[in-house]
């Protein structure tokens, strides 16, 4: 992520450095059509269109703002607390799945992991083959199977085994999008039925790379299956990382993880000051 807010800035400068074109700048980092109009109708009313030290520092100020308050924790309760997780493919939630397992069972807890996606056998397979790895409870369906049923399943058995965690991995690919994310609420309305409070978090999987999509994306999602969170991948790469500050402006849902590698250990809880400061770096 780091090093290419500099880049735009001298991409969008003219006139030595002392105009810049705030408006592509801020839509070229993935801020998303909403928020830069914001930003670039703020610089202007308080004068500092002309003034790119000052400009920059008022949109890194209101970064913070927008970006505040902590991230949702996983609380401990009676039941297993469960984690949803939603996107589209090779956005990473298979991997991102057996990251959390991998991290909450350092931390102590039992964790099953689910693979609610009975279209693909092979991502089955993935995230089979990475339970194993970590030594963690694993529960998956028959192919072509109801994948409502196998969360279903997977929550009673996590409730057998006095489970502290439950990550349900879904579908990402089906015939039809809306498909999936009928798939995805369906899976959220099941697993309610054997805790009301279930699940407790449904976090949408993206990419980092693929930019101001992943606002259309998440938009998509919240409509069809109601997010409570993000995790956004691949921010070792060439990602820009702007659509983190513009879902939370926009959709008010907040990035709890970001992946920064292929590894497990690879994840790291989201961090506001260190995101806003990697972003201007
Ligand atoms: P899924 O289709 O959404 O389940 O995606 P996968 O978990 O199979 O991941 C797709 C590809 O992205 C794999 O090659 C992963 O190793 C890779 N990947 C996942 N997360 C990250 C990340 O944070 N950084 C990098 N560089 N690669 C990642």
């Amino acid at each position: 992520m780091k090093g290419f807010w500099r880049k735009l800035v001298e991409k969008f400068s003219a006139g030595g450095g002392e105009r810049v074109d705030w408006e592509a700048l801020l839509l070229e980092a993935d801020l998303g059509l909403a928020l830069t109009g914001r930003l670039t109708r703020m610089l202007s009313e308080e004068g500092l269109l002309r003034k790119p030290p000052e400009g920059e520092e008022r949109i890194r100020q209101e970064l913070r703002s927008i970006l505040a308050g902590d991230p949702p924790k996983v609380a401990h309760s009676e039941k297993p607390v469960v984690i949803l997780l939603v996107g589209v493919n090779g956005g990473g939630k298979t991997t991102t799945a057996a990251k959390l397992a991998f991290r909450y069972g350092k931390e102590g807890k039992r964790v099953v992991l689910a693979a609610a996606d009975t279209f693909r056998a092979a991502a089955v397979e993935q995230l089979e083959a990475w339970a194993r790895r970590i030594g963690t409870l694993f529960v998956a369906g028959n192919p072509g199977a109801d994948p409502a049923s196998v969360a279903y399943r997977a929550h009673a058995q996590a409730e057998e085994e006095k489970a502290d965690l439950l990550i349900v991995d879904t579908a990402g690919r089906l015939a039809t999008k809306n498909n999936l994310m009928l798939e995805a609420a369906k899976i959220r309305r099941t697993l309610a039925k054997r805790d009301p409070q279930a699940p407790h978090h449904v976090w949408l999987v993206v990419d980092g790379t693929v930019g101001s999509n992943a606002l259309s994306q998440a938009t998509e999602f919240h409509r069809a299956v109601g997010l409570s969170g993000l995790i956004v991948t691949k921010l070792d790469g060439s990602a820009k990382g702007g659509m983190i500050a513009a879902v939370k402006e926009e959709l008010g849902l907040p990035t709890v993880f970001v992946g920064i590698g292929e590894k497990l250990e690879d994840l790291e809880e989201f961090d506001a000051d260190r995101y806003v400061d990697e972003f201007f770096g």
